[in-house]
């Protein structure tokens, strides 16, 4: 039944069911059946009109036409009635439009009952284009239903197909359908226990409730189903590696590992560190294929805990892989996992887009013959010319500027899927995380390594320019470096650069050579020319990185105390908090300055605002989906796993939070859905494959 064409429902002709699949999808039955109302308007009761008042937005009034005549002229033509109900109240009718047509169709004398947005003029009741019916006795008590409004589109309303008109057809819809045609797809238990209407009842108030409260309990149903087989489906994957997969066994703590802890480690782990390192060295250990997302805020030490699950494989007889997102970021692991393995019997090397031939095969070359132990680079290491001998472990930092596709080329590096740890840097709330990445296990590394002092962060208006470059010039003057970014407005790469050279202009105005050197890296100079201009700033032959955003992830350089951000008003708070985590990575105070002009928005100021109050990833990653609304985190608009239609994972947390437990109920105790009980969920998931974007993941 839910499968057939709409052109089955009354009054949707092959003409208009063409209309409705161009222009809104709607194919089916069940496409129109989840086709909800934008809004309700309230007919159920006929209003008194001398009891009409400035809090009745829209009135609905029965009664007879006195008078109607046309006035004004020219634009002001316009066709008045006036209408007077039994009660002697009167209401002026007004229509700029298809006058001659209603004139026509209206008779004075005859009664008729009209809906419409309530004005006042000179405090008098006044329904401009009004809804207008001939009266009877069945309609003076009103609808005993609220009527759906629909969001229609330009062309459809061209065609008479506007909001109400859509409600015609739900309501013919509702009349084919039965009990049957939509079988209950919770547990009986969970119905019982949050008091959830039948799933019947559900669609027709969705529709057309009785009140609003009918309307409330409907929503609150299907929101809780929405959440309930979203979380179901990514467990389901998740669990289904637990228990199908199979996996590399990295059984041994071997020569490198222990060597590396007790002789090169140059500090001690934080506690997160220990937990974090443990429960991926327990997954990998399991003979099941790990896929487990790594979520720490800036400068939470994320690439030590990466490399020392890298020294693990090695002691196992397996390659590793690192990608980074970007070249920079890349070779900055590149130098300092080198660095801090330079004693040490491990072959490490680096690919990126920019590598040259010669050396680009030799890569290769020790990647297929086994005696490389780590490869580092951009996403040129996943490449198929890419072969190892025997990849066990795949790690991508900072995942946001990964796609899904990326990911899955993973897979096919070696007979088994190596382990995967995804590390993010962008954190997201929990119940968030564990929503959009359900199918990954979940690790929070939540300590910051100790002795880091906290970031000053102030906001400051453009006319403060000179005294904040005066602080910088302090700041030089004790050894320190400092950041100055500007913004990527990616409409015009060209005005990018311009506005970037003007700043560098500035800056140099300010820090005259050669008191001063500047370092200045942008996304249009090549790999090459970015890398050199970088390590100058890394190795303090300049005082001051001028920028754009490509520095925004991952780059270390503990020295630099300042950062600096321009046009701060135009970054995000992800980003904003990203950049800033540039700087305080070493022992020295550090600072955060955001410049703005005068002007700005009270969103901006806002975003501002919680910049200077916290230094807390998690606590700004909260605020943010208060502000921007889940469909923007990163990483989570491609994937489409967030745009529910009817839920939003920040305001209804709480359904989120139940339908949670739910999932996670049937998941640790009944993943095959064998029992009675969970059966019509089982049954529905099996309806549903193939339909959704969600079989895409599987
Ligand atoms: P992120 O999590 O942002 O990727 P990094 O791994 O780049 O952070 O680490 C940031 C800085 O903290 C690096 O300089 C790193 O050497 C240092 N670090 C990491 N772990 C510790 C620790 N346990 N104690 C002290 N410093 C640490
Ligand atoms: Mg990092």
């Amino acid at each position: 039944m839910l499968n057939n064409p709409i052109e089955y429902i009354h009054g949707v002709s092959t003409l208009r069911g063409d209309m409705l699949r161009k222009e809104l999808k709607i194919f089916t039955f069940n496409d129109l059946l989840n086709y909800f109302p934008l809004r309700h308007v309230d007919k159920t009761k006929v209003d008194i009109i001398d009891e009409l008042n400035y809090n009745n937005e829209y009135a609905q009034v029965a009664g007879k036409i006195t008078d109607m005549e046309i006035m004004g002229e020219k634009r002001g033509r316009r066709l008045v009635a006036h209408l007077q109900d039994d009660a002697g109240g009167e209401i002026e009718l007004v229509w700029f439009q298809g006058i001659n047509w209603i004139q026509k169709a209206l008779q004075v004398g005859h009664r008729y009952l009209v809906f419409g947005k309530l004005s006042f003029f000179m405090n008098k009741p006044q329904i401009a284009h009004p809804e207008i019916e001939t009266f009877t006795e069945q309609k003076a008590t009103g609808k005993n239903f609220l009527e759906p409004i629909y969001s229609s589109t330009e062309k459809l309303k061209a065609r008479g197909l506007n909001g109400r008109v859509m409600g015609k057809f739900t309501y013919a819809l509702l009349q084919l359908i039965t009990e049957k045609d939509l079988p209950e797809n919770l547990p009986e238990s969970i119905i019982i226990k949050y008091k959830f209407i039948s799933r019947f009842d559900a669609y027709r108030h969705i529709h057309f409730p009785a009140t609003e409260k009918h309307f409330q309990h409907a929503v609150r149903r299907l929101k809780f189903e929405e959440l309930f087989f979203a979380q179901l489906r990514l467990g389901l994957i998740k669990s289904a590696r637990h228990r199908f997969s199979k996996g590399w066994v990295f059984d041994k703590v071997g020569e490198l590992f222990n060597t590396f802890y007790t002789k090169y480690l140059p500090f001690e782990l934080t506690g997160a560190q220990k937990r974090v390192l443990k429960e991926i060295r327990k997954d990998a250990g399991s003979g099941k294929q790990m896929s487990r997302l790594l979520q720490g805020d800036v400068g939470s030490g994320k690439t030590i805990v990466a490399l020392m699950m890298m020294l693990i494989a090695a002691d196992n007889g397996f390659q590793s892989v690192l990608m980074a997102p970007t070249e920079i970021l890349a070779q900055q692991h590149y130098n300092s996992i080198t660095e801090l393995l330079k004693d040490m019997p491990v072959c490490v090397k680096m690919l990126s887009g920019s590598s040259k031939t010669k050396q680009r095969r030799e890569v290769l070359k020790l990647c297929e013959d086994g005696s490389l132990n780590i490869l580092i680079g951009t996403h040129a290491v996943i490449e198929d010319k890419v072969i190892f001998k025997n990849l066990g472990f795949a790690i991508i930092d900072e995942q946001h500027k990964f796609g899904v596709a990326q990911r899955s080329q993973l897979w096919k590096k070696n007979t088994i899927p190596p382990h995967v740890l995804v590390m993010t840097a962008t954190p997201i709330p929990r119940t968030l995380a564990l929503t959009a990445y359900g199918d990954l296990d979940y690790s929070v590394m939540d300590e910051l390594p100790p002795g880091r002092q906290p970031i000053n962060t102030v906001h400051r208006f453009e006319n403060k320019r000179p005294q904040v470059m005066d602080f910088i010039k302090e700041e030089i003057a004790n050894g320190r470096q400092a950041f100055v970014i500007y913004p990527l407005i990616e409409e015009s790469s060209k005005m990018d650069y311009e506005n970037l050279m003007k700043g560098y202009e500035e800056v140099k105005s300010f820090f005259p050579e050669p008191k001063y050197w500047i370092s200045m890296v942008h996304g249009k100079m090549d790999a090459v020319q970015k890398e050199t201009n970088m390590q100058r700033f890394v190795n303090k032959e300049t005082q001051i990185m001028v920028s754009t955003t490509v520095i925004e992830v991952g780059v270390n350089v503990p020295n630099a105390t300042v950062m600096v951000i321009e046009s701060a008003e135009k970054f995000g708070l992800s980003q904003l908090h990203q950049l800033r985590g540039r700087v305080g990575r070493g022992a020295e105070k550090s600072f955060c300055i955001l410049l703005t002009g005068s002007k700005i928005s009270n969103d901006a100021r806002e975003r501002l605002k919680i910049m200077v109050a916290t230094n807390d990833g998690f606590k700004i990653a909260e605020k943010d989906l208060e502000i921007r609304g889940p469909g923007d985190i990163e990483g989570t608009q491609q994937s489409g796993l967030l745009n529910f239609k009817l839920a939003n994972i920040v305001h209804d947390k709480v359904i989120l939070e139940a339908a949670r437990e739910v999932a996670q109920n049937i998941l640790e105790n009944d993943p095959d859905m064998n029992v009675a009980e969970n059966l019509p969920v089982k049954t529905y998931l099996n309806q549903q494959k193939g339909k959704t974007a969600w079989s895409k993941i599987s």
